[in-house]
């Protein structure tokens, strides 16, 4: 359907005047994972927890591939709280084991893809299992970048500095090693 350059105005209108709430219910109305969920689209499930369910993907890049994802709405996966992730990859490591075993695989994947760059389709957080088999023809291999040792070490240091909390038991270690100047006291 068409809407008329009147009406796509009223559309907009209205979307600037919705609370977060809002925006996020209209979010979940639209989102194919939510409508998998609520039941409102069929799909073959194969695990159901408290916060999470599991189903099989409809464009399987090997038989045994299985969605798993939270039942909140959430796009990416540090959107999640702490207390939903247990859940999520328990349900990870089930499915992991189940399907593996169902369909006698030799190996199995596990990828969760965040934002467009790098694959996500769905923008409901989703885990993919899939499982292996020798020569399938599917391939998670790469040309490693070339990168000096300055600058792996600025990375490590700009990633820790994300994370205070390890921060301080890596850099101790460090000035074990001699690797890095003692802290000032
Ligand atoms: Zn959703």
């Amino acid at each position: 359907m068409e809407l008329t350059e009147e009406q796509q105005k009223k559309l907009q209108e209205k979307l600037k005047n919705l609370s977060p709430e809002q925006m996020q219910e209209l979010i979940k109305q639209q989102c194919i994972f939510c409508k998998i969920i609520s039941g409102e689209i069929p799909a073959k499930k194969v695990l159901e927890t408290n916060n999470t369910i599991a189903f099989l993907d409809i464009n399987p890049a090997n038989p045994g591939h299985v969605i798993v994802v939270p039942k909140a709405h959430h796009q990416i996966l540090p959107q999640i709280p702490d207390s939903e992730i247990l859940d999520l990859f328990n349900s990870v490591k089930k499915i992991a084991s189940a399907a593996f075993e169902a369909v006698d695989a030799k190996g199995v994947n596990i990828l969760q893809n965040n934002g467009p760059a790098a694959g996500q389709e769905v923008p409901h957080v989703h885990v993919h299992v899939i499982p292996r088999f020798d020569e399938d023809n599917f391939s998670f291999t790469w040309e490693p970048k070339k990168l000096k040792e300055e600058q792996f070490d600025e990375i490590q240091k700009r990633i820790l500095s994300k994370i205070p909390s390890s921060m301080e038991k890596i850099e101790t270690a460090l000035e074990e090693k001699g690797e890095v100047k003692p802290r000032l006291p």
